[in-house]
């Protein structure tokens, strides 16, 4: 059995059985994990109010044949904006698995902090993530004027090829405009 003492910022949950929930969290020294969390759905629990996605949080994590969310603290839950909770969706379909990244872990945490994101906030996490650079082009016409990032792609358009293109891509959650205009 291993513990993990660690940062982390909850990303999302869903729910298991009938009192259980797996968590997704993006943590300072795993990187993005889901860990199974005991009970944590009856009326009762601990450790449910520090659950909310958005949260910060330090963990206890322990690793037997799965990962197990033992034990969390953290901040009073408060109201993330709609905004920012639209930024967790992103860093879910952007992060890998159990990568650490320091930098990004820096930057996340400094936006969940604020609860609200900078204009840049999107662009910063692109670029540490080694998605985007100043040689990024649209992939549609080769302009470098660039404002969509789609996901599941990892490709980037401009704001007219996005206008065509916009009806045939498909789910609008994995569209995100990066940049102001
Ligand atoms: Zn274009």
């Amino acid at each position: 059995m291993i513990e993990h003492y660690t940062e982390a910022l909850v990303l999302g949950r869903r729910p298991q059985a009938e009192f259980d929930e797996l968590v997704t969290l993006f943590t300072k020294d795993l990187g993005k994990v889901e860990a199974f969390v005991k009970s944590s759905r009856r009326p009762l629990s601990k450790l449910s109010p520090h659950l909310l996605p958005g949260n910060l949080v330090r963990a206890r994590l322990v690793e037997k044949n799965r990962l197990q969310l033992a034990d969390v603290l953290g901040e009073r839950p408060k109201n993330k904006s709609a905004d920012f909770l639209r930024f967790l969706d992103f860093l879910n379909q952007v992060t890998p698995w159990a990568e650490p990244d320091y930098p990004l872990w820096q930057l996340v945490k400094e936006a969940a902090h604020q609860g609200e994101l900078d204009e840049g906030t999107y662009e910063k996490t692109l670029t540490v993530l080694g998605f985007y650079s100043d040689e990024s082009l649209c992939v549609n016409c080769g302009s470098g004027q660039i404002v969509y990032f789609i996901t599941p792609d990892v490709i980037f358009l401009c704001e007219s090829c996005y206008a065509r293109l916009a009806g045939s891509l498909g789910k609008e959650n994995a569209v995100f405009r990066f940049k102001k205009k």
